[in-house]
């Protein structure tokens, strides 16, 4: 384990974490909110992210108090903590966005990482090169180089009992970024941050995204506290909380509330087309939509940055409860129905079960089928890979009505779409205990035959009969020729 992060609680692939922050004093608990903070125009003040919202950490650029001659004086004089008025945790950027974004910076790793430890950073952040999209092979890989390279110095670098971050790059190149996962584990550097993920953000490619996330994952290891670097969009925390996300930091809540733009957890509105608040925040039940609009630019701008904090924090305690309750992936499932983009992502996850599968608790509260991607998640996975290990009687029925007459048989098992078939005495256990839909649907048929099929192959010479109600054929033409079928809609 690393010494910093304790994982608490586990939900496919998310999970509650501490992340003991020893230079703060404090622990932080995740999936956690890093507001960021522009120390030159504070939106919300971070002494009001910290008593009004609760925000027990939040993330700053160090790269831009360095760049200012007032700002770096006062931060070297007072400390972050006094400067920012900050209680909590405080994280820092070091430039790599602005390198990003205009080519070259001005300062070295080793004196962006000596100047945070200066003023006073708890989580430090090394000039990584953050690799967009979508480019060449060699060209991620090389600035992949140049970024492993920095991880070293900073290893080198003295930096007390700072915490230092170890960024993961290698652009939209799977086995790149589970390479940079794998070095940046190896590093005794402390948080992981998924860098240069906002381009696909900004183009809603959550596809793109999860590919990313869970390659990065399968090089880090299971341990890692992981940062999805520049996502701030509450729609999206529960996907990428699934997919293994611990930290997120948003600038969104300001940048969209200078837009007029208003967050929820089904996409953005503009403040123009409301006409009723779907939030009862402060805000949103202290004003009509139309009476927020009468308000001068800076006092809306700051009550809609509220609002949209608020909601954010919201859907994080949202997905915190679904973790220790065992319902993610159905807060998932629903949050996946709110864009397009948003689908492609969750079965682009779904495309992961097998690494979902392997953290994945045992046991939960309740499965609920609610979309046919339900079909595939890890619990569905984990059952047919455990229909290898049961033992089969010689002759056996499987059957979707558990009162169909099975005499004539050693046993009958029944068979519960998406699962497949199951003893008797597996009936009362997690995921089988899981609550269906009347109205089966084709998905959930099919990973049923499938695993009647798994079944059958594994057991070659038992006798299988397999009682169906009303399968169309082409679910029919899953189950392997030896088996016997029987339609109870025919003999009703
Ligand atoms: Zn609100």
């Amino acid at each position: 384990m690393r010494e910093s992060f304790e994982i608490r609680d586990i939900d496919a692939g998310g999970r509650i974490g501490e992340l003991t922050v020893p230079r703060a004093g404090t622990t932080v608990e995740t999936p956690a909110l890093l507001p960021v903070i522009n120390p030159n125009l504070d939106t919300i003040s971070p002494r009001r992210l910290a008593d009004e919202f609760g925000a027990e950490i939040l993330i700053t650029n160090s790269y831009i108090i360095h760049g200012d001659d007032d700002l770096r004086e006062r931060a070297r004089e007072q400390g972050l903590h006094d400067l920012l008025d900050f209680p909590g945790a405080i994280m820092t950027d070091s430039g790599s966005f602005q390198l990003s974004e205009y080519g070259s910076i001005d300062v070295t790793t080793e004196e962006i990482l000596a100047f945070q430890r200066e003023i006073g950073s708890d989580i430090a952040t090394p000039v990584d090169i953050p690799t967009p999209p979508d480019v060449s092979y060699d060209r991620a890989a090389s600035d992949l180089e140049t970024t492993q390279d920095r991880l070293e110095i900073a290893e080198g670098a003295d930096t007390g009992e700072m915490l230092v971050s170890a960024p993961v790059q290698g652009s939209t190149h799977p086995d790149l970024r589970e390479r940079a996962g794998h070095h940046a584990e190896e590093t005794d550097l402390d948080v992981f941050p998924v860098g240069a993920v906002v381009p696909l953000m900004n183009d809603y490619r959550y596809d793109d995204m999860i590919d990313v996330v869970a390659a990065a994952k399968r090089g880090l290891g299971a341990d890692a506290p992981v940062h999805l670097f520049g996502a701030g969009h509450p729609m999206m925390f529960a996907l990428a909380v699934a997919a293994g996300c611990d930290l997120f930091d948003s600038a969104a809540y300001a940048l969209y509330a200078r837009d007029d733009r208003y967050l929820t957890v089904r996409g953005t509105r503009h403040l123009a087309d409301l006409d009723y608040f779907p939030c009862s925040c402060a805000v949103c039940t202290d004003r009509s939509p139309s009476e927020l609009r009468a308000l001068p630019d800076d006092e809306r701008e700051s009550e809609l940055a509220a609002h949209n904090l608020h909601v954010t924090f919201a859907e994080i305690r949202r997905i915190k409860q679904a973790i220790r309750a065992g319902n993610l992936l159905e807060l998932v499932e629903q949050r996946a129905r709110s864009h397009p983009a948003m689908l492609d992502g969750y079965r682009t996850l779904l495309d992961h079960a097998a690494q979902l599968e392997r953290s994945d608790p045992v046991s939960k509260g309740s499965f609920f089928y609610t979309s046919h991607e339900s079909a595939r998640r890890p619990e569905v996975l984990r059952h047919h890979r455990r229909l290898d290990r049961l033992s089969v009687p010689d002759s056996l029925l499987l059957t979707v009505d558990r009162s169909a007459p099975d005499a004539g048989y050693d046993d009958a098992w029944r068979v519960q779409p998406p699962f497949g078939p199951f003893p008797r005495a597996l009936s009362k256990t997690y995921p089988l205990t899981a609550e269906t839909p009347e109205r089966t649907d084709r998905a959930a048929l099919e990973a049923a035959a499938d695993g009647v099929a798994r079944l059958v192959e594994t057991n070659p010479d038992a006798g299988v009969t397999l009682a169906h109600r009303d399968w169309p054929a082409d679910v029919l033409a899953r189950i392997p020729d030896g088996v016997a079928l029987v339609d109870l809609a025919d003999e009703a």
